[in-house]
């Protein structure tokens, strides 16, 4: 694991994810006032990281509600759509999992498969060890997720902001962390998850550019948002959920 785990997520937001009960409760007042999407068309992209045992039934109840309001599609029919020409025109859903948890194969990936939903796990691959491991992602658990299909991509190498890396150091975190994945899971990694996935902040038209360059097809954001048919696919928006969240909470980031 990269010494740079130890600092990688500093500031209010990381504070506030490692509180997810809390977190919800501050969210779900202003859900009261929102209905999940119902007639709006458009992709709605999820996104998780870890899934605590205690929350792994909430999680369902969250992957239900929104199966209840329309279609969950596969990373690359998600693509397809975007890529238009036709317009989205019913509520479409998609659902993906960042950095790298034990749990994707322990748990996660039985629950989706209940729902045969398919799902984008992106992977931090200094994150992932080599070896058993009962508490960390191995490179065992990353080849069970593909072979069940789900879909795999890159979360860079240490997760640091590349907005603050230097070119050389930022094209590697998008480089190496795909050539690793293809490598070690005898995949094509087409798809790029930006650590903290904010515009300006976290990246900007270089960071796009390097991961253009790299040869993937797709990134995406942390930006929240619903996406439209015609939209660029390498700033895709995601409404970023905790599996301890009530419903309300979840309306918050994913409604009409
Ligand atoms: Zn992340």
């Amino acid at each position: 694991m990269s010494p740079h785990f130890a600092t990688a997520l500093p500031g209010p937001r990381a504070w506030l994810r490692a509180r997810p009960q809390l977190q919800g409760s501050l969210v779900a007042p202003a859900g009261a006032r929102h209905r999940l999407p119902h007639r709006r068309g458009g992709l709605h992209v999820v996104l998780y990281h870890d899934v605590a045992g205690r929350y792994e039934r909430n999680l369902l109840a969250h992957l239900d509600a929104l199966l209840d309001r329309g279609r969950f599609l596969s990373w690359p029919e998600a693509l397809i759509a975007l890529a238009g020409p036709a317009p989205l025109e019913v509520p479409t859903f998609s659902v993906t999992f960042d950095d790298g948890h034990k749990e994707w194969a322990q748990s996660v990936l039985q629950l989706l498969q209940e729902r045969n939903l398919p799902a984008t796990f992106f992977v931090t691959t200094d994150k992932v060890v080599t070896g058993d491991s009962q508490t960390q992602l191995t490179w065992a658990d990353c080849a069970a997720l593909v072979a069940a299909g789900m879909r795999i991509g890159s979360h860079s190498v240490t997760h640091r902001r590349l907005i603050e890396l230097s070119d050389a150091e930022a094209r590697s975190e998008v480089v190496a962390s795909k050539d690793e994945l293809e490598q070690r899971l005898g995949i094509c990694v087409e798809d790029f998850s930006i650590p903290y996935g904010l515009p300006g902040s976290d990246f900007g038209e270089r960071e796009l550019g390097l991961i253009a360059d790299a040869g993937y097809l797709s990134s995406v954001t942390a930006l929240p948002g619903r996406n439209l048919a015609g939209q660029s696919r390498y700033q895709v928006r995601r409404c970023g959920l905790n599996p301890a969240w009530p419903l309300t909470a979840v309306k918050q980031r994913v409604h009409e």
